[in-house]
């Protein structure tokens, strides 16, 4: 397995994989987990070549995220893309993405102000920017993303179609921990009582996934629904619960056709999100 920490690195072996493989691309902020690992395996069983990229971007940190503490492992990182079957970890310093002259910038109009929009401002130009980048680095046939990030999934999605982008994006389900939980690197931050405590947003999830497949089509009842459980919680603390268009991410009274539901709860200081969706 090649590390590459430069981008011309990256391109000397794209291109001579280019011409007769397809091409799987992961990318991640690192401190990996199961979540990630599947990612990683589904493009090793579907690509003849897979590259994981492993960068802490700190476009999509406002300054008072955790940028600084966001957990990192190298070696862990490398031994687990080693054993899936990765080809290349593309593993870059900051200035290698963001020289000092950097001033492009990839913005989506609809879908970022919603959901985790609301409180992370600019979250989505980041996360934007930096995938089309290493998008433009890698070359790849494919992309795979989690949809335990299922704003992003949609967002990217959409700036695929929107700006004619060669290259496929496959959603991928959520991994969870044996509890419910839905895996994250930030699940690292929580102590004992609050890991405890974390349970309340999957069966918050669960609870909303299963009044929608019973037949239950208010939002609201859904919604107050799911609340209670988290109330049931003092450490939690809720940013939001939202039904949504699964597409458009905008509000809706009734669930009729193909929704998300989507939360973010703190727990503690530290800020859990995880959905359902139904088709
Ligand atoms: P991150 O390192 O948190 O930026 O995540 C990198 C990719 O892994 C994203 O596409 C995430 O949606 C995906 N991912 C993270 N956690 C999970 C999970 N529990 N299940 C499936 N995919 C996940």
């Amino acid at each position: 397995m090649i590390i590459a920490n430069t981008i011309q690195e990256v391109r000397a072996h794209v291109y001579g994989w280019k011409k007769y493989h397809t091409i799987g691309f992961v990318p991640t902020m690192g401190y990996l987990h199961e979540g990630h690992l599947s990612l990683i395996e589904r493009s090793v069983a579907e690509n003849a070549k897979t590259i994981v990229s492993i960068f802490v971007n700190p476009m999509q940190f406002s300054p008072t995220e955790d940028l600084d503490k966001y957990p990192r492992d190298l070696e862990s990182d490398k031994a687990m893309c080693r054993k899936a079957g990765a080809n290349l970890i593309f593993y870059p310093q900051v200035e290698e993405i963001y020289p000092k002259d950097f001033y492009s910038y990839v913005d989506m109009e609809g879908l970022t102000k919603e959901l985790c929009g609301k409180t992370r401002a600019n979250h989505f130009r980041g996360v934007c920017t930096v995938v089309n980048k290493l998008f433009n680095i890698v070359a790849a046939d494919r992309a795979y993303f989690g949809q335990k990030d299922a704003q992003q999934l949609a967002v990217i999605k959409k700036m695929v179609r929107d700006l004619n982008m060669d290259i496929e994006i496959i959603g991928c389900p959520i991994i969870r921990e044996v509890d419910g939980l839905a895996k994250s690197s930030r699940n690292s931050y929580l102590s004992l009582e609050e890991r405890k405590a974390a349970q309340v947003v999957s069966q918050a999830i669960f609870k909303g996934e299963e009044l929608v497949k019973s037949g239950e089509i208010s939002a609201k009842n859904i919604i107050e629904s799911m609340t209670k459980i988290v109330q049931t919680e003092p450490l939690a603390k809720i940013d939001y619960i939202e039904i949504v268009d699964l597409d458009t991410l905008e509000k809706i009274q009734e669930v009729t056709k193909p929704t998300l539901g989507a939360v973010a709860i703190y727990i503690g200081k530290t800020r859990l999100i995880d959905n359902f969706a139904v088709y």
